[in-house]
């Protein structure tokens, strides 16, 4: 603990962001980078408590008080040390995961948390700007082949993992590029695209080979792959959307929220596509259906693309402004929360049932809703409840589905390899992360269901050691 009053002296400051002005003009990162002198005071605050509950809070136990210690003593290198030991991916966790450590901090009990989030970007842009961060080849090969399917946070944490232990890793991806969503779900202003292309130069460096354009399963058969390498794992993400079947679903203008993020992703990056294809919310009146953080994504994008209004409903009632009594400390809270693009404008609304959509020769005109109420039901469990005479229409031409995702797409694959699936139809593995096809394993959103990055960096990291232990008879890679 660097300054045993820091907590007293200095208040929560977390990083600026761009004026909302100038910010929606451009796809460029909202957020702005903090100098190492706010870094520091910000690191200060850490009160280095006996027993760190933000290290349980994170997902892959960051080494959080350590870090700040050595941020606070100007000490970068050790932080770079010490972080690089559990997190393979913080230049990206740094700057979209939703920090459930700092839910879980002590002086969040009764003072804002430490910007740990922050302080982490702050620790590995250092390493970047000071070029400290070079590849770094293992030593020795195995002679183990392994072929990663799927380039998302997941695959690439496997994959890096593996490599560094020696093991030959190839990571096939269907798409034109290498990332997954962070590639082309999250959009370039919560994330640039560069950040990401950083981080593949230096794990091509070190000797993954990554192979683009490769449908495993469809162009690739898992046969040949399966002769080919001595281990796979499947690390293909959670991708089928939640759909609203409703009356006036076919009518043009209603579009999952991935299609219209991933063509805005690929627009930026100077795709062109067709008039027929094209999704933009230019001068209309745009509706997202589901209030999480994909709808805000989209809300974002919209703003960018000049949309004449934006709306973002959602069907459960508006969350408390903080902890209730059934989310105390240190638990991860389900509290109203805002988005960058939250604050760039638009309306949001709670407890909305949509009815159907309201067309005009084919396209969408309006929306039909309804509000709900939750009651309690016979079996004391909660009900939702239409409120009569609280109908109303919405206007719009674009409509976004939010949904959420419901498991991963099972045609090719899976089914090829006749998997065994989980109640929620994620595929299923035993605890050493192989699933039911020998020599085949799987991790993040396809095995655990759609989450968060930094849970896919767990579990790329999980699986890797499992792999390893299993082509080699022991593993050094951190469990964790
Ligand atoms: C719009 C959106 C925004 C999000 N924002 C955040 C955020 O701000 N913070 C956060 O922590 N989390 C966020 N998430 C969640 C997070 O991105 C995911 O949990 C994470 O990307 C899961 O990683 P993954 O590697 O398991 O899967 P994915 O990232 O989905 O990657 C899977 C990859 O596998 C490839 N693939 C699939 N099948 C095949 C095949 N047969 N052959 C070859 N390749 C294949 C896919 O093309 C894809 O590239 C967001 C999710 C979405 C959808
Ligand atoms: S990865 Fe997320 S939960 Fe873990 S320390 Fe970083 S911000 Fe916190």
């Amino acid at each position: 603990m660097g300054d045993l009053k820091g907590f007293l002296k200095v208040k929560r400051e977390p990083a600026v962001h761009r004026p909302v002005a100038e910010r929606k003009k451009d796809y460029q990162e909202v957020s702005l980078l903090r100098t190492a002198k706010h870094s520091q005071d910000q690191a200060s605050r850490c009160m280095d408590c006996g027993t760190p509950f933000c290290h349980s809070g994170c997902p892959i136990g960051n080494y959080i008080p350590e870090w700040n210690d050595f941020i606070f003593h100007n000490q970068w290198d050790k932080a770079l040390a010490l972080l690089d030991a559990n997190n393979n991916l913080p230049e990206i966790t740094g700057r979209i995961c939703p920090a459930l450590c700092e839910y879980a901090c002590v002086l969040g009990i009764n003072d804002e948390p430490v910007t740990i989030r922050e302080n982490e970007l702050d620790i590995i842009e250092y390493a970047f700007r000071k070029k400290i961060l070079s590849p770094k080849p293992p030593r020795k090969r195995t002679g183990k082949k392994i072929a990663i399917v799927g380039s998302g946070p997941a695959g690439l944490v496997c994959a890096d993992q593996l490599n560094s232990a020696g093991n030959s890793v190839t990571v096939f991806e269907k798409d034109d590029a290498i990332g997954g969503i962070l590639r082309f779900g999250i959009p370039e202003f919560k994330l640039e695209k560069n950040i990401l292309e950083r981080r593949i130069d230096i794990l091509s460096k070190e000797g993954i080979k990554f192979r683009a354009k490769v449908n495993v399963g469809s162009d690739y058969p898992v046969k040949k792959l399966k002769a080919e390498f001595d281990a796979i794992c499947l690390a293909c993400g959670s991708r089928i959307p939640r759909d609203l079947p409703l009356e006036g679903r076919g009518l043009k203008g209603i579009h999952f929220a991935m299609d219209y993020l991933i063509q805005s992703n690929k627009r930026i990056r100077g795709d062109r596509i067709a008039k027929d294809d094209l999704i933009d919310a230019l001068g209309k009146r745009v509706v997202v259906i589901g209030g999480g953080d994909t709808g805000a994504d989209c809300v974002g994008v919209a703003h960018r693309q000049k949309a004449k209004s934006i709306l973002q409903i959602e069907l459960m009632p508006k969350p408390a402004s903080c902890r209730t009594k059934d989310y105390p400390w240190p638990k991860y809270p389900m509290i109203f929360k805002s988005s960058s693009s939250h604050e760039e404008g638009g309306e949001r609304d709670w407890s909305v049932l949509t009815k159907k959509f309201i067309g005009d020769l084919g396209r969408v005109k309006k929306l039909s809703c309804v509000k709900v109420e939750l009651v309690k039901g016979n079996s004391g469990c909660p009900l939702m409840h239409e409120i009569k005479g609280s109908e109303f229409e919405v206007d719009a031409d674009l409509i976004i589905l939010a949904l959420g995702f419901l498991h991963p797409e099972k045609k090719g694959l899976i089914e090829e390899l006749a998997l065994d699936l989980d109640p929620r139809g994620n595929v299923k593995t035993n605890d050493d992360f192989m699933t039911s096809s020998s020599s085949v394993f799987s991790c993040g959103d396809m095995r655990r269901g759609q989450s968060l990055v930094v849970w896919a960096i767990s579990e790329g990291r999980r699986a890797a050691h499992y792999i390893d232990k299993y082509l080699n008879g022991e593993s050094s890679l951190a469990i964790i």
